[in-house]
C-alpha cells in the first residue's frame, strides 16, 4: 500500500509539471485569433473602413507550451517582396507550439492589396508606403489606419520584433540586416545581438530613424522606441522566391527564437559581419540601363 502511494505521489508530481507550466500560459487574443497555450490559431486584425475601404490583415499566433517571451514576425508590407512573405508561411508551418517557450505572433502578409494587384512599394488603395506611416492613425487612409492596429494590437503586445523585407519587384539586393539603435545601451546590445544570432553577414547600423514618438515612421523603429529590442532583415529581389533567400530567413528566425531562449539549443553569431555606417544614395546622372 505504501509503495502504491509512493508510485501514485510520484505520478502526481510528474503530472502537476506540465499542469502547472500550462497554467502560467494564459490563451492570448490579437485580433479575431486566440490560442491557448500549446495551440496555433489564424485570425485577421479588423481594419474598419473610414476614408477609405475596410481591409483584413492575417495574423497567426504560435503559444508556446511553456511560458516565455512574445516575439512579433511581420512580412509583406511590401506584399511583392516574396521571399519574406514566403518565408513567414514556413514559420507558422515548422513552429511546433509543444517546444516553444513563449509566443510567436506572426503577420505573413500586411499588404494584401499590393500582393493580388502586383503593385510594388506602396498599398494601391491609398499609394502609400506601409512602411512610412508608423504608428499609424485611427482616423487616417488604410494604410495608417491598418498601420494603427498593428502598432496597438501587436507592437504594444510584443517584447522582441524582427521586420522582413526584400529587394521589391524593380530592386536588386544581396541579403543584409539592419541593428536599429536608440541609444539605450542595454536595448540597443540586445538588438545587436539578434542581428548577429539572425546570421545575415551584412548589417547596417540604423541609428538615425525618427525619434518622435509619434511619427516613428519605420516598423523597427516602432517597436524600438517603445522599448522592444527589434532588428529588420532583408533577402530576396526582383519577385523571385530562391529557396536560399527564404531559408536565410527562416533560420534566422530560429536563430533568435533560441537566442531568446524560446527554443532549446545553444544561439550562434554570425562571426565576422561587415558593419556598414554609411548608406549612401547614388542616383543616375541619366537615363539608361544599369549593368551591375
Ligand atoms: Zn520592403
Amino acid at each position: 500500500m505504501m509503495r502504491f502511494i509512493h508510485i501514485l505521489l510520484a505520478l502526481l508530481v510528474v503530472l502537476s509539471v506540465p499542469l502547472a507550466v500550462s497554467a502560467q500560459q494564459d490563451s492570448l487574443s490579437v485580433g479575431t485569433a486566440t490560442a491557448a497555450a500549446g495551440q496555433k490559431a489564424m485570425g485577421f486584425l479588423e481594419v474598419p473602413a473610414g476614408l477609405d475601404a475596410a481591409t483584413q490583415i492575417p495574423v497567426v499566433i504560435v503559444r508556446g507550451a511553456k511560458p516565455g517571451p512574445t516575439l512579433a514576425l511581420v512580412s509583406g508590407a511590401h506584399g511583392t517582396e516574396y521571399a519574406s512573405i514566403i518565408a513567414l508561411e514556413e514559420l507558422i508551418a515548422r513552429l511546433n507550439p509543444q517546444q516553444l517557450s513563449g509566443t510567436v505572433i506572426l503577420l505573413p502578409l500586411v499588404n494584401i492589396a499590393s500582393f493580388e494587384l502586383k503593385v510594388p512599394h506602396v498599398n494601391p488603395v491609398d499609394g502609400k508606403s506601409m512602411n512610412r506611416f508608423y504608428p499609424g492613425k485611427s482616423d487616417g487612409t488604410q494604410t495608417e489606419r491598418a498601420l494603427f492596429q498593428i502598432t496597438k494590437q501587436v507592437v504594444d503586445r510584443c517584447d522582441y520584433l524582427i521586420d522582413f523585407h526584400g529587394g521589391d519587384l524593380d530592386e536588386s539586393l544581396r541579403p543584409y540586416s539592419y541593428w536599429v539603435l536608440i541609444g539605450n545601451k542595454k536595448q540597443d546590445d540586445i538588438s545587436r545581438e539578434m542581428a548577429l544570432a539572425f546570421g545575415l553577414d551584412h548589417i547596417i547600423i540604423s541609428a538615425d530613424r525618427p525619434k518622435d514618438l509619434n511619427a516613428t515612421r519605420y516598423l523597427d523603429n516602432t517597436a524600438a522606441m517603445r522599448g522592444k529590442p527589434s532588428i529588420a532583415v532583408e533577402a530576396g529581389s526582383a519577385g523571385t522566391t530562391e529557396p536560399e533567400d527564404v531559408e536565410a530567413l527562416v533560420r534566422g528566425s530560429f536563430g533568435v527564437m533560441r537566442y531568446l531562449k524560446m527554443l532549446p539549443g545553444e544561439a550562434r553569431f554570425v562571426e565576422k559581419p561587415v558593419w556598414i555606417e554609411n548608406v549612401l544614395d547614388s542616383p543616375s546622372p541619366l537615363a539608361g540601363i544599369f549593368y551591375p
